[in-house]
């Protein structure tokens, strides 16, 4: 039920297909990683060969399943979409390798969960564009070598670190996606509002961006949020009481923080009084897995100044005392 989770009914999930910007000129933000970007397709559309593979990281929900999309697009290629935990046999991935035609984007999210079998057969795949099929088992097993068409690989995960190097190492260009800061989300949810026929003044955009912690997949999600408050209330034009109105429904705060992010500063707070704390302690206390804390909570709430990251563990800074209400240790970090 966290905001960032994937999109549960059949109708957001055509919403969200329907808001995905189509090429590279309607992705917002980024602008770093849309201009290296570009510079690899048309590189590789000059050498009249697939692109490069590349690696995307960074928190759920900024853009890596679209950006997928868009190289494809741009590369005028079929797409494939699997995900890492999907595959958990070389052989699951054989299957969809040995089924690529020449040029296909092959799309794998959440590519640090494969297997450890799969993710070897991945590297020759990658270096070579080939695969060794075994077939039987033990002291009568043998390798057959199979040639796989070229292709691009496009991995997604929430952060690069989580990557063996072997992998790392053979992807020709890493993207690193940054959270977007309001401007970049009001543009974001302008496009979104003109493509969901809604009407809203300036400052209620600006409400909804600056509670989206970061997100575009929160933005569009709140801003669904508000078209149904703005329904029920017969409500044409949205101003900002209106979005904040609407809002205040849902578990988002006005800094954006969600429940899991809010759960992790109180946890921070009041049961290890400010830190420093150890990061698996810290899952524990609020009955995540580690790599959630570490991967979707801490980079939002590092970047906005709550939480810090110390040699002897996890703090919180004055900031996360005076956003819970509560008055900070006088030694909290500033
Ligand atoms: P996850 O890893 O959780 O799958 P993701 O990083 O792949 O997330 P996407 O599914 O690509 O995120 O994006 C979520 C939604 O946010 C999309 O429906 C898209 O409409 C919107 N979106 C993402 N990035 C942008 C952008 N730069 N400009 C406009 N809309 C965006």
């Amino acid at each position: 039920d966290r905001q960032v989770d994937a999109t549960s009914t059949a109708e957001e999930r055509e919403l969200e297909a329907a808001l995905r910007p189509k090429n590279l000129d309607e992705f917002v933000g980024q602008p770093r990683v849309r201009q290296q970007l570009s510079l690899v397709l048309q590189a590789s559309q000059l050498r009249q060969a697939p692109a490069e593979h590349v690696l995307l990281s960074g928190p759920p929900g900024l853009g890596k399943t679209t950006l997928a999309m868009i190289i494809a697009q741009e590369m005028n290629a079929p797409l494939r979409i699997s995900s890492g935990p999907a595959i958990q046999h070389a052989g699951d991935l054989a299957a969809i390798l040995s089924s690529l035609t020449e040029g296909e984007v092959l799309f794998l999210d959440e590519i640090h969960r494969i297997s450890r079998t799969a993710e070897e057969m991945l590297y020759m795949a990658m270096e070579d564009f080939r695969v060794d099929i075994i077939v039987g088992k033990g002291a009568g097993a043998t390798a057959i070598p199979l040639e796989l068409p070229p292709f691009t690989l496009v991995g997604a995960t929430t952060r690069a670190g989580l990557l063996q190097g072997p992998l790392r190492d053979r992807f020709g260009f890493t993207g690193h996606l940054e959270f977007y800061d309001v401007d970049e989300l009001v543009l974001v949810l302008r496009r979104s509002a003109m493509m969901l026929d809604l009407r809203l003044s300036p400052d209620a955009f600006v409400e909804i961006a600056s509670r989206s912690r970061g997100t575009p997949r929160i933005a569009n999600r709140l801003l669904r949020r508000v078209r149904d408050w703005a329904l029920v209330h017969q409500i044409h034009t949205i101003d900002v009481a209106a979005a904040q109105a609407a809002l205040d429904m849902y578990e988002v705060d006005e800094r954006g923080l969600d429940r899991l992010d809010r759960a992790v500063l109180e946890a921070l707070c009041l049961k290890f009084g400010g830190g420093p704390v150890g990061l698996s302690t810290l899952a524990i206390a609020v009955g995540e897995e580690v790599e959630t804390v570490e991967t979707v909570a801490e980079p939002y709430l590092v970047r906005e100044g709550l939480l810090g990251r110390t040699p002897r563990g996890r703090v919180a800074t004055a900031a996360a005392w005076e956003h819970l209400g509560l008055r900070a240790p006088d030694d909290a970090q500033q």
